[in-house]
């Protein structure tokens, strides 16, 4: 098997005018970023608005392994299918982040032969959009300090401010710093600390908003820290929301490439899928639904974080209606959750699958809470038997639910056949009953253990001192009213990463809740989230490198 780059740099690309032509834009409607990349005009929208909205699908996946169990791949593969079979279908997916390029081997833009080009762009500065919310923050950051330098007509307690500066890059000895260091001409010293930038707010709000001056109007609610007084301080107070929009005009237009095989894909904004909601921008779903038959699109992590936000959070913004979940399942993941080790998962063990497969049974009745129609992709790895393939279709099929065996990794779209005629014929056959998990304008604490017992299958929940007074303050500044957004390991069901399969007998503990007033959530702390990432003793950045004509390796 070839490695994803020599796929990649092997695919014949058509021009990304021809390839918009093909789903209705005009030449007109487009921002050429060169030949293969181009960003959609925002105003296109109003054309199309008497276009029907089509199909929403989206792809989300049983409790990983650290590897990853194919979420993207399988999107980007079920595109590529559902064109095969005659579908005008549309992918919407994520934007990768320079960090975690940097870090740690693992492609963000699919893999084998379902993936999306030119992948050396996406995963190298791309269209910049990262770049403009990055300095977006760091305006927003650097008007704080100088704030308070200028006098601090807001009484702004620097103790207190909880906006931290922001770059895209792997770099663990910027997560505490101090500024403002040098002498009363050089600010006011205190304690910082940098984000990667996809963890920032802006780009949670980017990510949601539905028009530049709904993005304008959430980034003026940001609140940045607080008064003396306790009071809450935003972005609008520092009068620079107008400025931050300004920065970001053409970072909130939707990035339009290809797959391998052609299939038009909108990439575009990649918030972290724990202190924030983890999928691409409602902007790029909103186009590839009016241009599309099918839309497909993705949630990070298992279904029990990624699945769980986009229903409540992002649907719920952005007012979408899904139709159908595609559930991807790993035979290894399967096997790790019932009980085998990581150096292990290559072998064949039906009893350990048997046994995992309370993992996957949870996901899909979880997902069946939302009342969307559920189709199991099982995403086969070279080394899976067909005892063992078999042994989880049989089971699927026991539990009711429509399964189908995914080899877009290995074959692209003629791979993913199987799956998009099974997607399809629940678009056709069964009727999506969406709805919410929980009212948003129930209590915090109500809407925090709905999802701990329902989703999670907790006994209950526990709350920190920290977290009982942060409701209490949330509760009277106003900003109880709003989705909870749950910051959680992937690694399992539970907050307790070391607990596989189907956990139970366990309560979830609460630690901290942090406001996120402009993406309009509250972001429930399970346990410790790294907003900044660090890189690996040996990152991937030591395997990249350039030609003298210009041509990249070592990039996955
Ligand atoms: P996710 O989006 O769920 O994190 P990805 O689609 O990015 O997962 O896949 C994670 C990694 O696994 C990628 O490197 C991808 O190429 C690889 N991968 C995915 N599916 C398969 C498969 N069926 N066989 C082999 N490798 C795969
Ligand atoms: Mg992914």
């Amino acid at each position: 098997m070839k490695s994803d780059i020599q796929i990649a740099q092997e695919a014949k690309m058509k021009e990304i005018t021809e390839i918009a032509t093909q789903i209705g834009l005009e030449e007109d409607d487009l921002e050429l970023y060169g030949k293969y990349k181009a960003k959609v005009k925002l105003d296109v929208l109003k054309r199309l608005s008497d276009n029907s909205d089509s199909k929403l699908v989206l792809v989300t996946a049983i409790t990983p392994t650290p590897a990853g169990e194919g979420k993207t791949t399988t999107t980007v593969g079920l595109g590529q299918a559902l064109n095969r079979i005659g579908k005008n279908a549309v992918i919407a997916i994520r934007e990768p982040s320079l960090g975690p390029t940097m870090g740690i081997k693992g492609g963000a833009a699919g893999g084998g032969y379902a993936q999306v080009i030119p992948m050396e762009d996406i995963n190298l500065h791309f269209t910049g959009d990262i770049h403009a919310i990055g300095i977006a923050h760091n305006l927003l950051a650097a008007a704080i300090d100088n704030h308070i330098k200028q006098g601090n007509e807001l009484n702004i307690d620097p103790t207190q401010i909880t906006f931290k500066r922001a770059v895209d890059m792997n770099d663990r000895a910027l997560r505490n710093t101090v500024v403002g260091l040098g002498g009363t001409k050089n600010g006011q010293p205190r304690e910082d600390g940098f984000l990667i930038t996809v963890a920032s707010e802006i780009m949670a709000i980017l990510c949601l908003a539905n028009d530049l001056m709904e993005l304008k109007d959430k980034l003026g609610k940001i609140v940045i820290g607080y008064t003396y007084d306790g009071e809450s301080v935003t972005a609008h107070d520092l009068k620079v929301e107008g400025a931050m929009t300004a920065l970001l005009k053409d970072a909130i237009k939707p990035n339009l490439v290809q797959t391998l095989e052609n299939t038009p894909a909108f990439i575009h904004g990649g918030p972290f899928a724990n202190i924030a909601h983890g999928c691409n921008s409602v902007m790029a779903t909103k186009f590839s639904m009016k241009l599309g038959d099918i839309t497909v699109t993705e949630a990070g992590f298992g279904a029990d974080l990624g699945a769980e936000k986009f229903y409540n959070i992002k649907s719920r913004f952005a007012d979408l209606k899904p139709d159908a979940t595609v559930l991807v399942a790993t035979i290894r993941a399967l096997k790790m959750h019932g009980g085998v080790e990581k150096d292990n998962l290559k072998e064949e063990n039906l009893d350990a699958l048997d046994k995992g497969i309370e993992n996957l049974e949870k996901h899909i009745e979880n997902v069946n809470k939302f009342g969307v129609p559920t189709v199991v992709a099982i995403n086969r790895f070279p080394d899976d038997t067909e005892a063992e393939l078999e042994l989880v279709r049989k089971k699927c099929e026991e539990l009711g639910v429509n399964v189908a065996l995914s080899e877009v990794w290995a074959k692209g779209g003629k791979g993913g056949e199987e799956l998009a005629n099974a997607v399809v014929d629940v678009l056709e056959n069964e009727e999506s009953k969406f709805e919410f998990l929980y009212d948003e304008k129930a209590p915090i604490k109500e809407k925090i253990e709905t999802i701990a017992t329902e989703i999670y299958g907790a006994d209950g929940v526990d709350y920190s001192d920290t977290a009982l007074s942060q409701i209490k303050k949330y509760e009277k500044q106003g900003y109880a009213e709003i989705p909870v957004c749950m910051a959680k390991t992937q690694s399992s069901i539970s907050d307790n990463p070391n607990l596989k399969g189907r956990p139970s007998g366990f309560r979830i503990s609460v630690k901290e809740i942090n406001l996120s007033a402009g993406a309009g959530f509250l972001v429930v702390m399970t346990g410790p989230v790294l907003t900044m990432p660090g890189l690996p003793k040996r990152p991937s950045a030591e395997d990249i490198d350039i030609d003298a004509d210009g041509k990249i390796s070592g990039l996955f």
